[in-house]
């Protein structure tokens, strides 16, 4: 068992809802936040009281937590500082909106101890912001990026979009370009999904979504042209420069310890896992639900192969006791034949094709 723990801090406020999003997000008012960042505290003590691992990474998500401003964002950092221990070189990730982003303390939160922001950028086309339904332009994105820098926060981290109705290759190679001369150190790069209950969904007829091929050609350009820019894939979604790859994000595709604190948020503590429900009302009355024993093997298979490193069958025998089952072995040697994996005889990964498929393939390998 680990003895540090990421912390995740959930912040469920937005300007608006965007018509693509199922996260747990709604809008509020100045009295909101700083009744929820009330709330927020007084989980934080009490947890704080229960964990005794040191925390190594914070990840204040949401939502939209630049919403809040950043002297709540401080509140919130020095209040988890006084009731855990951070390590001296914590890795600690704000995320940001560009639209709120334009008029925040950037240097004050810094001073606090943020040391690593993700801004929700999308796309670097208008047309495709407007479509996405994001309140904030282009311009926004350039007066954010320019605030963060200035701040002192060199670590950043900016999310495009790819299956977009409108978009191109050129307009995606637009996007890339844009974070590549924009000097940031992550990427992540997701793939629009049409999830039930968001306003996509309700009037998918109204949009011209991309089919399955045009968006798995966009994927596997911005996979190779990422890689041509110097960010280097790591997870399905996610690159970085050398050395840049997300401390905090990593932690749960390695199964180590996080514990998330907000409605929604999702905890793996010693092996067991649980998460507040998507209600205010029910992270204010501690009604937790809980899922059981984290951290079985067809979870450990699943998270690792998320990754580019993927799967080291030692490792695996290291943690369960012996090598994956032969079955195992016979399946993924039929995907490294039909070029959905790869394998050095050490390990098994995803190839960038087989990473568009690996839902099914790894619903077939568990
Ligand atoms: S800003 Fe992010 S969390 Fe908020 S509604 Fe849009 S996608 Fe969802």
């Amino acid at each position: 068992m680990s003895d540090t723990i990421g912390l995740y801090i959930h912040i469920p406020f937005c300007h608006s809802k965007c018509p693509y999003c199922d996260f747990f997000s709604i809008r509020g008012n100045k009295t909101d936040y700083s009744g929820y960042v009330n709330l927020l505290e007084s989980k934080i003590k009490s947890w704080g009281k229960k964990i005794d691992k040191m925390v190594d990474t914070v990840y204040i998500g949401g939502g939209t937590p630049s919403i809040l401003g950043a002297q709540l964002i401080c509140y919130i950092l020095d209040c988890v500082k006084n009731n855990f221990k951070v390590t001296d070189d914590a890795e600690i990730t704000m995320e940001a909106n560009p639209f709120s982003g334009k008029i925040f303390d950037f240097a004050e939160v810094k001073r606090h101890g943020v040391n690593r922001v993700s801004l929700g950028v999308q796309s670097a086309n208008d047309n495709e912001l407007k479509i996405l339904g994001r309140i904030h332009s282009l311009d926004n994105v350039k007066n954010t990026l320019f605030l963060i820098k200035d701040g002192g926060i060199k670590n950043i981290s900016l999310d495009i979009m790819l299956g977009i109705p409108e978009q191109t290759k050129e307009s995606l190679k637009k996007s890339i370009d844009f974070c590549f001369d924009s000097g940031v150190t992550h990427i992540s790069s997701y793939i629009l999904k049409i999830e039930e209950g968001t306003f996509f969904h309700k009037h998918r007829e109204r949009y011209d979504f991309p089919d399955e091929d045009t968006t798995a050609d966009l994927y596997l350009f911005a996979v190779d042209y990422l890689a041509e820019k110097g960010f280097k894939q790591y997870e399905i979604s996610n690159f970085s420069k050398k050395g840049y790859e997300s401390k905090h994000n990593l932690k749960y595709w390695n199964l180590d310890d996080y514990l998330g604190i907000g409605p929604a948020a999702h905890s793996c503590v010693n092996k067991k896992r649980f998460y507040y429900n998507r209600s205010i009302e029910d992270f204010k009355n501690d009604d937790i639900v809980d899922e059981g024993a984290g951290a079985s093997r067809k979870e450990y298979i699943m998270l690792r192969l998320r990754l580019t490193e993927g799967l080291y069958f030692e490792k695996y025998k290291e943690v369960y006791g012996e090598l994956p089952s032969k079955d195992f072995f016979s399946k993924t040697d039929k995907y490294c034949k039909m070029g959905f994996m790869k394998t050095d005889g050490k390990s098994v990964s995803f190839t960038p094709s087989g990473f568009l498929l690996s839902n099914s393939i790894i619903a077939d390998l568990i």
